[in-house]
């Protein structure tokens, strides 16, 4: 047998729809094979919590072997501490498919997710905040009501939320848009560069449920960063990718999601739109794990081949027609956070690309993990271990002293600066915002 593999990686589809996916006892034979084979190797200690109970049970059971475990107890710790960031397989497994192990640890922990949520073992708030579209609609009619209540300045509705649904009231929540970004005619009515090198193209933006009912400001970056490099941009938003409903391992949910996003960019891609994500998460969904879930459906996978990270297009757009002139040097350095899920697209430092196209810039990339874990981290007992696990990219940021901080994940942001604040120092940057933002500041945009 060969140790570790020469060959590209690949990804099983996941068998969701098979009653053996949710056999208790297939899953725990499972789980003991691929913990047995990390516990040989170790090579995953510090990327995040997982691995290190993992270990850690391991070596202060009697045996110090994987049948000191108790699967029942044991295992779950080592699940529920998985954010599925990808990172394991993408960056460090040696055994991934091809090679006739066929580790795939995150696709492991989410069958395990998948289990937990058939016995209706998801609990409340996991369920609840997964309703993304739902809660957008509502908090969008109320926003400064729900604005005011989960700011974390406002100890009486925090302590309420963290006693009721467990949500750490020190954690960083996401605001809430009075006006969802498909609903921006300001941002219609912007004119496209006709004179642009890149005139002619024609992009179908997915806002993706954080710009359109949270934070606008890579949405309404990327349609102006567009249509001043003459793309034809049109903002669509047919419902969330159905991230939050992975992570609880509701598999049906998101292959719902996906039938229904996938039907409504097709015409879209026909009439030769090119679909452009603005939340690296949601881009990994629509390229990576929705072909994974529905792999026969040709909706998705037109999508999938039509899909690109803003990032991505914007350098592409640079390699194969040039980016519009104009913009200006920014009058600092970056330091660009690029987030698990950029780097689980497999598509290169793309965001730290496109920055050093602005004049003078100096751009270091720091890609430690931010301990996020998308709504993982906000929970009364993750919250710690997410400030643990996103230090050495908060210390990486603070080293770099950049005058400008961004991070490609609206979620990683946010939870970095907070790291950065327990850190303490003098550059704390007021926000950390998606790098297409200071694009559009170097346009003057
Ligand atoms: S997917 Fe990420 S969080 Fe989960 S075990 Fe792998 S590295 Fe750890
Ligand atoms: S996931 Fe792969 S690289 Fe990581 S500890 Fe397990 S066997 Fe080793
Ligand atoms: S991955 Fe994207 S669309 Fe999906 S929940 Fe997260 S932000 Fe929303």
């Amino acid at each position: 047998m060969r140790e570790g593999s020469l060959e590209a990686p690949t990804r099983h589809p996941i068998d969701w729809e098979n009653p053996d996916y949710y056999d208790e006892a297939k899953l725990e034979a499972e789980l003991t094979r691929v913990f047995d084979i990390c516990h040989g190797c170790r090579r995953c200690f510090n990327l995040c919590d997982s691995f290190p109970i993992l270990f850690d049970l391991i070596d202060e059971s009697e045996s110090g072997e994987i049948d000191g475990l108790d699967p029942k107890t044991d295992y779950r710790k080592v699940v529920d501490a998985c954010t599925l960031c990808d990172m394991c397989f993408m960056t460090k497994c040696p055994y991934v498919p091809p090679h006739e192990w066929a580790l795939d640890v995150p696709h492991l922990m989410l069958r395990a997710r998948a289990v937990e949520h058939r016995k209706g073992e998801t609990r409340f708030a996991d369920t609840e905040l997964a309703k993304t579209d739902r809660n957008g609609k509502l908090a969008s009619f109320l926003s400064p009501l729900a604005n005011w209540a989960t700011d974390t300045g406002n100890g009486l509705t925090r302590t309420l939320m963290e006693k009721t649904i467990g949500v750490n009231r020190e954690a960083w929540l996401p605001p809430f848009a009075d006006t969802p970004l498909d609903r921006r005619g300001d941002l219609d009515r912007i004119d496209v560069d006709a004179a642009a090198p890149a005139a002619g193209r024609k992009v179908a933006l997915y806002a993706t449920c954080f710009s359109n009912w949270n934070m606008p400001g890579p949405g309404e970056a990327a349609v102006k960063v567009l249509k001043a490099n003459g793309v034809d941009t049109r903002i669509v938003y047919p419902g969330c990718c159905g991230m939050p409903k992975l992570e609880n391992g509701d598999l049906a949910a998101v292959a719902e999601q996906a039938h229904t996003v996938a039907a409504a960019f097709a015409p879209l891609i026909d009439d030769g739109f090119d679909v452009v994500a603005v939340t690296p998460s949601c881009a990994l969904m629509l390229k990576f794990e929705w072909p994974l879930i529905l792999p026969d459906d040709p909706l998705v996978k037109k999508l999938a081949e039509a899909t690109f990270d803003i990032t991505e297009y914007v350098v592409d757009i640079a390699k194969k027609e040039g980016l519009a002139p104009g913009m200006q040097p920014l009058g600092g350095d970056v330091a660009i956070h690029l987030p698990c899920h950029s780097r689980a697209q497999n598509m290169g430092q793309k965001g730290a690309e496109m920055l050093r196209l602005i004049p003078e810039a100096k751009v270091g990339v720091v890609e430690r993990c931010s301990g996020h874990g998308g709504k993982w981290g906000i929970f009364r007992e993750n919250f710690a271990t997410a400030l643990k696990v996103g230090k050495p990219a908060g210390r990486a940021m603070l080293k770099t002293n950049a005058a400008f901080m961004v991070s490609e994940c609206p979620l990683a942001g946010p939870h970095l600066r907070q790291v950065m604040e327990r850190e303490g120092g003098e550059r704390i940057p007021e926000q950390v915002p998606h790098p297409i933002e200071l694009l559009a500041k170097a346009y003057g945009l």
